[in-house]
């Protein structure tokens, strides 16, 4: 099959190759990323994305339906047995469409939702003025303090004023658990619905590792299966029984049409993954890994938010810790092979394009295989390559050390070119 598209499509098939080699030859620090299991590279490239599914199993809007039906079950059966959860959508295309999903199914437009501050880890899709869910609900916020505790007793005098329908916590920058008691009492305080978005950690509560939101009384709670659930692109929404009709309208026919079949059968094989053994193991050594990166890089004298970590993430204060902006830092990062992302920090005085900070995560060196030695030596990699920016034979000594170190720890795939 491959020989084909390279004959047919030399452009696109060198394209596929040069990823391949770059995703083999770079570290991902990414949090957000990971590299998915070959198995789930092969269900997603099969003939269910010819189908057409609207509708759910047992009712859809055209016929053909056996295998759909097959694989939907299969999906939604795993995921609600692995999160604990009354019912599961499994349509979502995104972690976008899946929160606008949940906003459109369980609120009216001009309905308040209460937030995390986005400077302080709350997500694009948690109301930013960029994003239009800022124009159809409106977004009220709440902070951690420096060492990352959130004040619930100023949250809920938040909540008393803005009386929000909804009570959103949930991050894609934030290092710390979060108290989801705490943010029930406030919501029942002020007759409001909870909702967990955990896309950055449902691979860490699939394996154990971070407690379940559901299992505090949440409403609804939201992931990303591609992140440290090592799945395809998508989204899951897992709620209690009573929201899952107006929830799986809200997906379809609300915001989308036809359901990515192929994703669909990609994530009921992450889903069979993420309740292996394994899996757990792998989720704990995410966090340690995490915990040890972030200890070393401390010591070698970074800055980082809150002071450390409890998750598979951590956020650098560059300015603070080496006197670069994350623009200029993910750059001289990228030019060793690391790859992080420039992420902005509590209350940051610099623009999202410069910002104060780079985030970075364990998920994918953690997939590769990594452990605590790996880490002590990512983190004086990194240190090296910061305090080094602009030397060029310091820069050309730590790329060559990273890629020594990848080619030690394959990432999982299809067989890859050795990088050149
Ligand atoms: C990644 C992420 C999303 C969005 O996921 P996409 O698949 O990129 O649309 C939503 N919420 C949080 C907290 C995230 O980290």
């Amino acid at each position: 099959m491959r020989d084909r598209l390279q004959k047919y499509d030399p452009e696109i098939f060198d394209a596929i190759l040069g990823e391949e080699s770059r995703q083999q030859a770079e570290l991902e620090l990414i949090p957000s990323e990971n590299y998915t299991y070959p198995e789930v590279l092969t269900a997603l490239g099969t003939v269910f994305t010819n189908k057409y599914s609207e509708g759910y199993p047992g009712n859809r809007y055209y016929g053909g339906q056996a295998y759909t039906d097959t694989i939907e079950r299969l999906a939604t059966a795993r995921a609600r047995e692995l999160f604990r959860a009354e019912h599961v959508n499994v349509q979502a295309l995104s972690g976008a469409a899946m929160n606008q999903a949940v906003y459109y199914g369980l609120l009216e437009p001009g309905d308040s939702i209460l937030a995390m501050d986005l400077t302080h880890g709350g997500h694009l899709t948690h109301g930013s003025p960029v994003s239009h869910m800022s124009r159809v609900f409106t977004f009220h916020r709440y902070k951690a303090d420096a060492s990352g505790h959130i004040d619930f007793d100023e949250v809920q005098r938040v909540a008393e004023k803005v009386r929000p329908k909804l009570v959103l916590c949930g991050h894609s920058s934030f290092p710390r658990d979060l108290d989801y008691a705490g943010f029930k009492r406030v919501a029942d305080a002020v007759g409001a619905l909870t909702m967990a978005d955990v896309s950055h950690i449902g691979g860490l509560i699939a394996g154990g590792v971070q407690p379940n939101p559901l299992d505090h009384g949440f409403d609804v709670v939201t992931t990303t299966t591609h992140k440290s659930l090592r799945g395809p692109r998508g989204g899951l929404v897992l709620s209690k029984a009573e929201f899952g009709r107006r929830i799986d309208k809200s997906v379809f026919p609300g915001l989308q049409g036809g359901p990515h079949m192929h994703t669909i059968a990609a994530i009921a094989v992450a889903l069979k993954k993420a309740a292996e053994p394994e899996f757990r193991e792998y989720a704990a050594r995410s966090v340690s890994n995490a915990k040890t990166l972030a200890g070393r890089l401390i010591e070698r004298g970074a800055d980082l938010v809150t002071g450390g970590t409890d998750n598979h993430l951590m956020v650098m204060n560059t300015v603070d810790s080496f006197r670069l902006e994350g623009r200029d830092a993910q750059q001289a990062l990228e030019d060793v092979g690391l790859a992080t992302n420039k992420q902005l920090v509590p209350d940051d005085t610099l623009s999202a394009q410069r910002t104060s900070g780079v985030r970075l995560g364990t998920p994918a060196a953690t997939t590769r295989g990594m452990g605590d030695t790996e880490m002590i030596a990512v983190a004086d990699l990194f240190v090296r390559a910061l305090r080094n920016r602009g030397d060029a034979a310091e820069a050309k000594a730590v790329r060559s050390e990273v890629r020594e170190l990848c080619a030690r720890f394959p990432a999982p795939g299809p067989l890859l070119p050795a990088p050149a």
